[in-house]
């Protein structure tokens, strides 16, 4: 299973969603090491823009595409 995870953008005023999976929480699929939980990143309101990491998006994608065409064993 995969989680979404908002990271500010550095020397932006927005966020970015990164993936993460419930295996490896310390860094997001597309290998950036996620800020710890002790600062979140305060809400702005509607003004900040948010975009998803297409590196992440690209894993989830090819993950999702393995999942697929694994044989189910039920
Ligand atoms: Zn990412």
């Amino acid at each position: 299973m995969y989680e979404m995870h908002a990271e500010p953008i550095p020397g932006q005023d927005g966020l970015v969603w990164h993936v993460i999976s419930k295996e490896t929480r310390a860094s997001a699929l597309c290998g950036r090491p996620l800020a710890p939980p002790a600062s979140p990143a305060p809400p702005k309101g509607e003004a900040a823009e948010e975009r998803y990491c297409s590196s992440c998006m690209t894993a989830v994608g090819s993950a999702v595409e393995r999942n697929l065409r694994r044989p189910t064993t039920t």
